[in-house]
């Protein structure tokens, strides 16, 4: 039997998803969460993006997040997700605030590190594991989904904790042994119930073999159900257009709703590119800017109109040290491949090391506010390119505290650590200790199922 056959008895009047190399049929919602990526390599798109009616953008400063991101979430998922269902996975995935605060003088931050792994990844790892419970729930078979992830870091806490104690779902998360830093291991080696942390001695590249290896593997997939959860996943991907709604909103609760500028850290371009579909769908968005680490491909495309990836290297914002971003396919999508029409709608900034630490202290000394190395990208590319009368949006990818030995040597002051993080480090770790040899990852799942 097929492991996957249940989830495909949909039928044909919902949303579709399309490959963006387009060769391939479309698939339904349950399919393209499930599969992640396209059979052709490509990203799933849905094949409609609602504009949202007039009406909705008027009182929407008088909506409150919930409200606006069920609205939202409807647009995408209200063909595939009973009403009262969706609500609620909107519900339990947002069970934090995304605020908006003023740094200085026409410029915002919108803070997305409330949620508990202390990273906006939290809102699309928390709506994937909750619309994949909801498809086992609806097809049930009995069996346990088994989700795999190879992490360098952010995601494992993110998908880890997204997961924690959903049923019917085991995650396993493989992580380079002595290459996360301590605050990241202890995010998910920590958590016990349906999360086992697998230490592998290699590096990330190795972890992102073996997670690959088994998704191929024909006696491991028949013996088991294998999903991913990376962030191409639409379920990880689409939900990110929730808090450019409330963002918005907030900007315009203070009379701040003419002229913004969204400015997004951007690394593997998904967050950038849920801001381009909540636009598509009506948000009232003058333009965005992509700001870049030393990783400039999409920089130099803006430039050129030529994309060349290349090796990334590593900065102090390194979950922006990608050289070859995923979504950038899902950008040219959305534009039909167009470079005059994306270049006019996106600016793009490159920032050195340097001066990611200047900012920081700058911004510090000058506001109090205390940024992270990503939320620094974010702020210098305003300060570069924000013109007179426009109002400045940044997104704050993560907390400080994420990165507490770089922001504390950098702003010379101790920063409080949340108490969420605090308890994440009074854990116990408990992980699983992997060779980087396929066969023995392979045995190990294999005696569990
Ligand atoms: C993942 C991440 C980014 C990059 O987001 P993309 O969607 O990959 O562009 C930026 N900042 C932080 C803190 C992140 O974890």
């Amino acid at each position: 039997m097929r492991p996957n056959a249940y989830l495909q008895t949909l039928n044909n009047n919902l949303m579709k998803y399309y490959s963006t190399n387009h060769s391939v049929p479309e698939v339904s919602l349950s399919e393209a969460v499930v599969k992640g990526l396209a059979a052709d390599r490509g990203l799933f798109m849905p094949e409609r993006i609602e504009k949202l009616p007039k009406e909705f953008f008027d009182n929407i400063e008088k909506l409150n997040l919930h409200d606006i991101a069920v609205r939202v979430a409807e647009a995408f998922f209200g063909e595939d997700v009973e009403p009262e269902a969706l609500e609620k996975i909107v519900r339990d995935t947002l069970s934090f605030d995304t605020p908006v605060v003023e740094v200085e003088k026409d410029i915002y931050s919108l803070e997305l590190f409330h949620g508990p792994t202390l990273a906006f990844k939290d809102v699309g790892a928390r709506f994937m594991a909750r619309l994949l419970q909801y498809f086992i729930n609806k097809g049930s078979d009995g069996r346990t989904v088994n989700v795999l992830v190879a992490t360098s870091g952010d995601t494992g806490s993110a998908v880890a904790n997204g997961f924690l104690g959903v049923e019917g779902i085991h995650v396993y998360v493989l992580y380079p042994k002595g290459k996360v830093s301590p605050i990241q291991e202890c995010q998910f080696t920590t958590l016990g119930k349906n999360i086992t942390a697998i230490e592998v001695d290699g590096n990330f590249d190795d972890c992102q073999r073996l997670v690959k290896s088994a998704f191929l593997d024909v006696e491991l997939n028949s013996r088991m159900l294998l999903t991913s959860a990376n962030s191409i996943n639409v379920a990880r991907f689409l939900p990110q257009a929730f808090y450019y709604f409330s963002g918005y909103a907030q900007l315009k609760a203070k009379g701040r709703g003419e002229e913004i500028v969204v400015c997004v850290p951007s690394g593997n371009f998904g967050n950038i590119t849920a801001g381009l579909i909540a636009h598509r769908m009506g948000l009232p968005i003058k333009r965005f800017i992509a700001a870049n680490n030393a990783n400039d491909i999409f920089y130099n495309y803006l430039q050129t109109g030529e994309y060349c990836p290349k090796a990334s290297v590593q900065t102090l914002a390194n979950a922006m040290d990608v050289g070859d971003p995923s979504n950038f396919a899902r950008v040219l999508d959305l534009y039909a491949g167009k470079h005059e029409v994306i270049a006019s709608l996106i600016s793009g900034t490159t920032i050195s090391d340097a001066e990611i630490a200047e900012t920081m202290k700058r911004c510090y000394e000058q506001t109090g506010y205390v940024l992270d190395p990503h939320g620094a990208c974010g702020y210098l590319a305003l300060k570069r390119q924000l013109k007179e009368g426009e109002t400045g949006l940044f997104l704050e990818t993560a907390h400080p505290a994420k990165f507490l030995e770089t922001v504390t040597d950098i702003i010379g002051k101790e920063i409080e650590i949340p108490e969420r993080l605090q308890e994440f480090m009074n854990g116990k770790k408990q992980s699983v200790a992997m060779t980087s040899d396929f066969a023995d990852l392979k045995s190990y799942l294999l005696q569990l199922s």
